[in-house]
């Protein structure tokens, strides 16, 4: 029967790169993928449209922790020991240095995330670690210091440790795990998506977009700031992506039925917003309201909000009544919306929800057996778009890596 120091079960960027550091801590140890597909690091090669957005310029753990709506806790740690300047280096190191867009986001400097995905799969197998596409797990049994672990054709093992690092979990696949391994899992629900709105009115309003809007769900108390862009299905940009992180599970109960409000400005005091409009006005003076455009906003969506605020749009914009002026500062700032239904964000999305990590240690294995290790996107860890989903891979599965190289060392 074939010995296994580390079985990893899921060949994308967290099992891959877990491989990755256990070989290079110990070139000597037995490492297998274990890949159910015929393709490795698929989503790698998709992800940021085909550029790989690696992590996010965010060099403090204690702000980039912000980032991740589920498992701020549990990756605290994980950043002390592996964050932003880690990646860094580690991809510096292998003669791949990350570029910052002006946004944060991070990318290879070659644009190209076949470059990650190649560097992840030649690092693994020059360290002489063993891939297996096309198979899996059936059973796993533990004994006292190994498992006893048969694959897909009926091969038997003997296996040290099991790292699953299987992605974004299905309940069929969340049902298999807690089988094999008795694993708790919370409750799961896709996140990073766009809202539909139907609209028709604002079907006006198709490619537009505002640099700073603001975004609440009816009945919460937070809002979410950044881009809102206009689509043709409804409304998209980074203030939508990050409500939908938020409120990934709040959203999903609801079957993506949902008022919510957008602010087409930044600006979050009532009180400076209609003095800053009133002072625009007069400052336009001799223009009609729908000519008068204020806060830089696009010119059709300011005639838009002329419109829905039924304001005679020929008004001379000095005369405006303060009935008209309150109507207009309340759709500003309050437009009303309904969410009818979701589309998946091309560029990004993940799962919230999965792997419960209040039944893990510190290092990612199990409270109650310490050779079972969960990494990646299967554990209830999710961050918003730009690059934070990798990074938490990547951190989790050194946190592995280097917690089994520790207890080898010292078993032998
Ligand atoms: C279109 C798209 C673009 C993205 N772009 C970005 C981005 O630019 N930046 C970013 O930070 N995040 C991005 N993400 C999210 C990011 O890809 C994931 O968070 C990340 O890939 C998670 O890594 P993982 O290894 O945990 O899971 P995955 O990469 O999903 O890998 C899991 C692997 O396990 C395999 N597997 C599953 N079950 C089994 C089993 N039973 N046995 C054996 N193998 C199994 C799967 O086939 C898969 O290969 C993107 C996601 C998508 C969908």
């Amino acid at each position: 029967v074939e010995s296994i120091d580390v079985l990893i079960i899921g060949g994308g960027a967290a099992g891959f790169f877990c491989g990755c550091e256990l070989l290079q801590m110990n070139p000597n140890l037995k490492v297998h993928i274990w890949e159910k597909s015929n393709k490795t690091l698929a989503k790698v090669r998709i992800s940021g449209g085909g550029r790989c957005n690696v992590t996010h310029h965010i060099l403090e753990p204690r702000f980039l922790i912000k980032k991740y709506p589920r498992g701020q806790k549990y990756l605290k740690s994980k950043f002390q020991e592996f964050n932003v300047t880690h990646t860094i280096e580690w991809f510096q190191k292998k003669g791949i240095p990350l570029k910052t867009e002006s946004d944060g986001r991070m990318f290879p400097i070659t644009d190209s995330s076949e470059t990650i995905a190649c560097e992840l799969e030649n690092t693994f197998n020059k360290l002489g670690g063993i891939l297996k596409l096309k198979n899996t797990v059936s059973s796993l049994t533990s004994q006292d210091s190994f498992f006893h672990v048969q694959d897909l054709f009926g091969n038997s093992f003997i296996v040290h440790h099991v790292v699953f690092a299987m992605g974004g979990l299905t309940h069929s696949q969340a049902q298999w795990i807690q089988e094999l391994t008795q694993a708790k899992v919370t409750p799961m629900a896709p996140s990073l998506f766009t809202f539909n709105v139907k609209d028709p009115s604002l079907h006006k309003l198709m490619g537009l977009s505002v640099p700073q809007g603001r975004i609440k769900l009816q009945g919460k108390d937070s809002e979410y700031v950044g881009p809102i862009l206009v689509t043709h299905w409804g409304i998209s940009g980074p203030a939508v992506l990050a409500t939908s992180a938020w409120h990934a599970l709040d959203l999903n109960e609801c079957h993506y039925q949902q008022n919510i409000f957008v602010s087409w400005v930044s600006e979050k005091n009532e009180d400076i917003i209609r003095n800053t409009l009133r002072q625009e006005l007069q400052e336009r003076a001799n223009k009609s309201i729908l000519n008068a455009g204020c806060f830089k906003l696009p010119k059709r969506l300011w005639n838009w909000l002329v419109e829905k605020s039924k304001i005679e749009p020929n008004q001379n914009s000095s005369q405006l009544k303060k009935e008209d002026l309150n109507r207009l500062v309340e759709h500003l700032i309050r437009t009303p919306l309904k969410i009818e239904g979701k589309t998946t964000y091309k560029e990004e999305f993940v799962t919230a929800g999965g792997i419960d990590v209040e039944q893990l240690s510190k290092s990612g294995h199990l409270n109650s057996n310490d050779r079972i290790y969960f990494i990646g996107e299967m554990l209830n860890v999710d961050g918003i778009t730009g690059g934070f989903n990798f990074q938490a891979s990547w951190s989790t599965a050194h946190v592995a890596a280097k917690s089994i190289i520790y207890k080898n060392r010292n078993a032998s």
